[in-house]
């Protein structure tokens, strides 16, 4: 069983991540717990250059090093523990791609979507957990964390109304796949909620 956790940055994705593995663990699971980009050792150097390379990258060079880094992840780590029987808990994926480099960059969603489909042969996860919230919220709690932002948490609050648009646009396209959180209600109560589903799965 595959599960992603998608959302904007700020959303709570983490927390969610870490809620949903210690109930999967106690529940007898084998989890593999993972995370694009970065979710495999070439994933590392990816993300270095994305997350904080000085100056800009061109969008389409963008999108291929996110797609480099899945492909890579999803052939290397991802698919065998699937095949392993394991229970993968994977912190974004593609959805993730159309909302940033698609929605975010202004590249065409289809396209951003096709290229992550031929960067994985086609695979596609059971379940995806979308937290959504307001992004006028999410940087108040990235404000208040206290870390220094990294190179796509800095865009303008413009960019992440398209990225949550996009996102919502994609849970609507495909609603069997996706379940929608607030990401704004306590965590335990979207816990509980995410659980709900997850146990519907196993
Ligand atoms: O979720 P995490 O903080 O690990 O993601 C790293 C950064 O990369 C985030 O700021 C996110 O906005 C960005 N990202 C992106 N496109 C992706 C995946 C992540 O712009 N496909
Ligand atoms: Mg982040």
């Amino acid at each position: 069983v595959w599960i992603t956790l998608e959302g904007g940055d700020g959303s709570g994705k983490t927390t969610q991540a870490e809620l949903l593995e210690r109930w999967l663990i106690d529940q007898g699971h084998t989890v593999l717990r993972t995370r694009e980009p970065g979710g495999s050792e070439v994933g590392q150097l990816i993300r270095d250059i994305v997350l904080h390379h000085r100056g800009d990258i061109a969008p389409r060079a963008e999108a291929l090093l996110y797609a480099a880094d899945r492909a890579h992840h999803v052939a290397t780590v991802v698919r065998p523990a699937l095949e392993r029987g394991e229970v993968v808990l994977q912190d974004r994926y593609l959805d993730s791609s159309v909302a940033y480099q698609g929605a975010g960059r202004v590249l065409d969603a289809t396209e951003i979507r096709d290229l992550s489909l031929w960067a994985t042969d086609g695979a596609l996860p059971d379940l995806t957990l979308l937290l959504d919230l307001d992004p006028s919220v999410a940087r108040a709690r990235l404000d208040s964390a206290d870390k220094p932002f990294d190179r796509l948490e800095a865009e303008k609050l413009d960019f992440h109304t398209r990225v949550r648009r996009a996102y919502l646009a994609l849970a609507d396209g495909a609603p069997e796949r996706f379940l929608i959180l607030d990401a704004a209600a306590p965590a335990e109560e979207i816990a509980a909620a995410a659980r709900d589903r997850v146990a519907s799965l196993l």
